[in-house]
């Protein structure tokens, strides 16, 4: 793609980077074809291809509102789900021309005062862990008082204990994660176990900070940078005495795997890139055991969440451990497709993220599974508020 971005954009390393990605675009379309906006709505614009044309106009006409507006739609649209990257065959780096997108978008138009303040509701609340886990808490006990999109996200009573922790010689550093800490603490206790029968101790960050994903999404690139920050200071200085950080979350793994990307140039570059090479998905670390089933159902379909297959090209590895253990795979169709979910896309555009539930949902329980696995507490709690079938992370299904 020919472009022609502003000489002093070009000055900066983002819009350099904009260019070159801009550049890898060959407008062939194939993107559109997995691109569950564009498949729900038919507009171009709503596409990939279309929306790197419109921020190709962000950047090379930034003065025109008009443009910008219609781009923010679009944009705001788009779940970042990545499921164009893996379709396309020149290998555009679509989220981050994105992230660089929405961030234009942002300094070139003004939202609406309840637009604004939910976003800024949503970043300060959910990267609060503490905070979030009384809210949460209190949500569970008042759910009756709360509309339905928040009480979806809500489970039931859990088992959240840990075993008691022993030293040993192979350790782990396990992230906890903000959102997954309140909603589900379940999936890391159980997650601990298992690496304790294994003779592994998990060992829990205690000055965890929030990966910085939720702002990153929402476009608020100082907030995602100061989290950002506070997290590898607290991890880089885990490294050397554990084997790898852990994420069972994989929304929150893909962005700590992209940290010396999104923190390059800054003065912690050099910590942000120790700890992004140190962590794994939770798949990629068990791949090398053997487990046995924890429950007495056998039909399983598996939901590989987009973080897991498309951000991080894990594909394949849960459903070999399952199937290991003794779980059968049903067959999912059209198992790249978004489920919705997406970090703060269920509540900011719940009518786009419903609809692409039931869809899901549809293709999931098509062969009558017992149960839904998935690998991010987004898509867990997201797909369990439509079903009666259970939804459960595939760690929960082990022993
Ligand atoms: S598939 Fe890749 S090269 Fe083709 S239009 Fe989409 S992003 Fe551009
Ligand atoms: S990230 Fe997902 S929703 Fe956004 S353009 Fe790509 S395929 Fe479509």
């Amino acid at each position: 793609m020919r472009t022609e971005l502003a000489p002093s954009l070009l000055a900066t390393p983002e819009g350099r980077r904009a260019d070159e990605i801009l550049r890898a675009c060959v407008h062939c379309g194939f993107c559109n074809a997995t691109c569950p906006t564009y498949q729900q709505l038919g507009d171009e614009l709503d596409g990939p291809r279309g929306r790197i044309y419109l921020i190709k106009g962000l950047l090379e006409y930034p003065d025109e509102p008009e443009s910008v507006r219609i781009a923010r739609t679009h944009l705001d649209r788009c779940l970042t789900c990545r499921a164009c990257e893996t379709t396309c065959p020149s290998g555009v780096r679509y989220a981050e021309l994105l992230e660089i997108g929405r961030m234009r978008v942002e300094d070139g138009t003004h939202r609406g005062l309840g637009a604004r303040l939910l976003r800024r509701l949503l970043t300060f609340v959910l990267p609060r862990r503490r905070l979030f886990r009384v809210l949460a808490g209190l949500g569970r006990s008042f759910r009756w008082m709360l509309p339905g999109v928040l009480t979806s996200h809500l489970p039931a009573g859990v088992n959240t204990r840990w075993p008691v922790p022993v030293a040993r010689q192979r350790r782990v550093a396990l992230l906890q994660g903000c959102v997954q800490d309140a909603l589900t603490p379940q999936v890391n206790a159980q997650l601990a176990s298992l690496l304790d029968r294994k003779g592994i101790e998990a060992v829990r960050v205690e000055d965890e900070s929030c990966c910085g994903a939720l702002a990153l999404h929402l476009a608020d690139q100082d907030r995602a940078q100061e989290t950002m920050t506070r997290n590898v200071v607290a991890l880089a200085a885990m490294v050397p005495d554990v084997e790898a950080i852990l994420s069972t979350a994989s929304g929150c793994g893909v962005t700590v795997k992209e940290y010396d990307r999104h923190l390059a140039g800054h003065e912690r570059a050099g910590e942000a890139k120790v700890v992004a090479e140190a962590t794994r998905d939770v798949a990629e670390y068990l791949r090398e055991f053997q487990f046995d089933k924890r429950t007495d159902v056998d039909r399983v379909a598996f939901q590989p969440p987009c973080s897991l297959q498309h951000g991080q090209a894990i594909t394949g590895v849960v459903e070999d451990i399952l199937r290991g253990a003794g779980y059968e795979l049903v067959a999912v169709a059209d198992a790249h497709l978004c489920c919705g979910s997406a970090g703060t896309y269920s509540l900011l555009h719940s009518g786009m993220a419903r609809t692409l539930r039931s869809e899901k949902l549809r293709r999931l329980t098509a062969a009558r599974p017992h149960v839904i696995a998935t690998a991010n507490v987004g898509c867990q709690t997201h797909l369990g508020a439509g079903t009666n079938v259970p939804v459960m992370h595939w760690i929960e299904l082990l022993r």
